[in-house]
């Protein structure tokens, strides 16, 4: 059976360890929590680390704990302290992260940190290799992980693999400052699915793919030369109910049930019931913008004086990362601010904030969710932010204020929340000002709205939409597969091709025969194409017919020495063997001379675009363009020549990476046909890779055998992938 396997940094369990005797806790991450259920029941393993050092432990101990695992269906892949320092702690967590931050300041590029990188992203795939079955499928997670993916479609194809990022996909602007970067993006481009938390990011990683390596987009899909990867936004979701649940539980707690840590919070609003609580809960990072929070806190102070004394923050951080020279410098500025403004503000009954450094049991979490009248979540930048949608689901009364940063993911979808700029420290100490008054009536409407939509998308939900979308790009890809040329039908097109009395082969040029290059000229035939062509000519009772939007000069020039038919700019022009070049239908050229200017002018406004002048059409290439810049002009080309060209017989047609302009009705479909009324056949073959050949396969008799090349929906009858696969094909045709 099917079985879906995870695979993650770290496994969902902590080993601990007394007096040598090793057992496990499991972690309540929302990670852990969402798949834990799903990989259990689907059959399949968590693949990853278990947070120790290897060289800590002797074999037999190692192996203990490998067994506790195992038990959990899970997995443990073993690294040194040297590759947790390289891997994790350094390329992870000093490269990536800040970078994907946008703290690019903070990235260290260090090639020996690269290189352990790739080697524990080896480990790891070669860890999930072991025990992947062709049709499983592999839920590949976050940043540490970039190359798994290619690493496993590499040698195991029909392994389905989702990757999702749980952090910022930064901008090219950003992410081109990374010297591997076209590894990272080829190690990712590895998944059938690529998940982000939010459609920018999503845009973003599109937009390198597009920059860096290429690849044509359809909307989000991305198609390479052997499959439609899919890419999409699914915001996290947190486990609503089980927040729900406990602060429901509060509100109904007497006296004697509650905890010191309720009876102590519940003490700060008694001194003065219209006290306020604003709540901070962050890891110490320099991406979760405390500095800035605190200032702000300190300004909302000073400006709003009579509030000194009714509000109190209480700010819990979270120790991380505290080894990292970032991290302490972060540490000592925020306990230096802290101790300025409650020396400021603070009085013998009045404390400003409230600091804790340290981690919260989780019960003690969700009063402090409970109890806070205001959240105040304001990251410089968040791939999405699960405190803030843990304090809306514990909000049992459905009172309180979130103020959000416009930089965290999850503000995309709470638009209710009060929304800053974390460097506006103005405007958050307004928005607290804005928070503390609001009327209980606007802070229902606008909690309760936000329940709905958390209660709604919640942890499940994410997990299986993000499953579901695996399995819609599997018959995406199937769907392609389906036309796909096997071996077996390589075959029978063989033998009908070899019995035919007479045969008819059009062939397609760029894209078919040769592969794209930036300057079209560079295209040339090189010498194992020559070597086919020739060898197809010389197959008795075989036709060769080169078609294509190429001007008749270069083709007669390139084919010169080959006895191969030639049609040339989509059929105004035709040469049979041994012929001159004729004009089977009359085109005409006067048109050419109001159309140019405007083709001029977007040459002039969009570098790297040029010109090509064929006998009777015009094109604009934009493959050298900036690719999103392209593209958008070549949509305003579009429309500016629909007006311009009005009802003349005149077409635009959209190759790939050019507009061409050319005289209506004749397409490589009709000139073809008209061909084949000469040359009757028995077996008749067409292969093309764009969209002017697709008047080819629409139009050619029923009996002949259509081939696309690529991925894109097609009226052809078969697929092949690539140049290459063409090349390949038409070897085994004639061998
Ligand atoms: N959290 C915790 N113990 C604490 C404080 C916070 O387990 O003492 C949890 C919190 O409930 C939340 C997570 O840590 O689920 C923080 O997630 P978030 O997305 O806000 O930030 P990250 O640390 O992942 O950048």
């Amino acid at each position: 059976m099917a079985k879906l396997h995870i695979i993650s940094n770290r496994l969902p369990f902590k080993v601990s360890e007394d007096e040598s005797e090793f057992s496990l806790i499991e972690s309540v991450g929302g990670l852990a929590t969402g798949l834990s259920s799903v990989y259990k029941q689907l059959g399949g393993n968590w693949i990853g680390w278990a947070g120790i050092s290897s060289e800590n432990y002797n074999e037999s101990q190692l192996e203990k704990i490998d067994y506790l695992l195992k038990k959990e269906n899970c997995l443990s892949v073993h690294l040194t302290s040297h590759e947790i320092d390289y891997y994790y702690e350094g390329f992870s967590n000093n490269t990536i992260w800040p970078l994907f931050h946008y703290f690019a300041q903070y990235a260290e590029f260090n090639y020996e940190k690269w290189q352990v990188f790739k080697d524990v992203n080896q480990k790891f795939a070669d860890a999930a290799l072991e025990i992947l079955e062709d049709g499983d499928t592999i839920w590949v997670n976050d940043y540490h992980l970039l190359l798994v993916p290619e690493m496993i479609k590499s040698k195991m194809p029909n392994v389905a693999i989702g990757f999702f990022l749980h952090i910022p996909f930064p901008s090219y602007e950003v992410f081109r400052l990374l010297p591997w970067r076209n590894e990272l993006i080829n190690g990712i481009l590895g998944a059938d699915l690529i998940g982000f938390h939010t459609f920018d990011y999503e845009r973003h990683f599109i937009s390198c793919v597009r920059r860096l390596i290429g690849y044509e987009i359809n909307l989000n899909q991305i198609i390479t030369d052997q499959r439609i990867i899919l890419v999409d936004a699914f915001p996290m979701g947190i486990d609503y109910q089980k927040f729900a649940d406990l602060s429901n539980n509060l509100n109904n707690q007497q006296g004697s049930e509650k905890s010191d840590f309720l009876l102590e919070l519940e003490r700060f609003s008694e001194i003065d019931p219209e006290r306020k609580l604003v709540l901070s809960i962050d890891r110490l990072d320099y991406t979760k913008g405390i500095p800035n929070r605190l200032r702000a806190f300190s300004r909302f102070l000073e400006k709003y004086p009579e509030m000194i004394g009714k509000i109190s923050l209480l700010f819990l951080a979270v120790p991380s990362r505290d080894q990292v020279s970032h991290y302490q410098l972060l540490k000592r500025e925020v306990d230096e601010l802290v101790g300025a403004i409650n020396g400021l503000y603070g009085g013998i009954n009045y404390t400003p904030i409230w600091y804790f450094y340290r981690s919260m049991p989780f019960n003690n979490l969700v009063e402090l969710y409970f109890k806070s009248d205001i959240a105040l979540v304001t990251p410089v930048r968040d791939g999405m932010n699960l405190v803030a949608k843990e304090y809306i689901a514990s909000r049992a009364n459905q009172d309180g204020v979130i103020i959000l940063s416009e930089m965290a993911g999850v503000a995309k979808e709470m638009g209710e929340a009060i929304i800053i700029n974390p460097n506006n420290e103005e405007e958050i100490a307004d928005a607290i000002f804005t928070a503390a008054n609001m009327p209980i009536e606007e802070q229902k409407t606008r909690i309760s709205q936000l329940q709905k939509r958390l209660k709604r998308y919640d942890l499940f939900k994410w997990t299986s939409e993000f499953l579901k979308s695996i399995e819609k790009v599997k018959l995406l890809q199937q769907d392609f597969y389906a036309k796909k040329i096997t071996a077996q039908l390589e075959d029978e097109i063989k033998k009908q091709f070899t019995n035919a009395a007479h045969s008819v082969l059009f062939l397609d040029y760029d894209g078919t025969l040769s592969s794209f290059k930036n300057n079209p000229s560079m295209a040339y035939p090189d010498e194992e194409l020559k070597e086919l062509v020739f060898g197809l000519t010389q197959t008795p009772n075989t036709t060769i017919v080169i078609i294509s939007g190429r001007d008749k000069e270069t083709l007669g020039d390139w084919f010169s020495n080959f006895k191969v038919n030639i049609i040339a700019e989509h059929g105004v022009w035709i040469r049979e063997i041994g012929g001159d070049w004729e004009m089977p239908v009359f085109a005409s050229k006067t048109w050419m001379d109001s159309i140019r200017p405007l083709l001029e002018s977007f040459v002039d406004n969009t570098p790297g675009t040029f010109i090509e002048e064929k006998n009777f059409s015009l094109v604009w290439h934009f493959r050298k363009a900036e690719p999103e810049q392209g593209e958008g002009r070549a949509l305003a080309l579009k429309e500016e020549l629909l007006n311009l060209i009005g009802n003349q017989n005149i077409e635009i047609m959209e190759g790939n990476k050019v507009i061409e302009v050319k005289n209506g009705g004749i397409n490589k479909g009709f000139a073809a046909n008209r061909f084949l009324l000469a040359h009757p056949a028995d077996f008749i073959m067409a292969i093309g890779d764009d969209w002017t050949d697709e008047f080819m396969f629409k139009e050619l008799p029923q009996t002949a055998i259509t081939i696309k090349v690529g991925v894109k929906r097609t009226n052809a009858n078969f697929k092949l992938e690539s140049v290459a696969s063409v090349r390949a094909f038409l070897r085994n045709l004639i061998s």
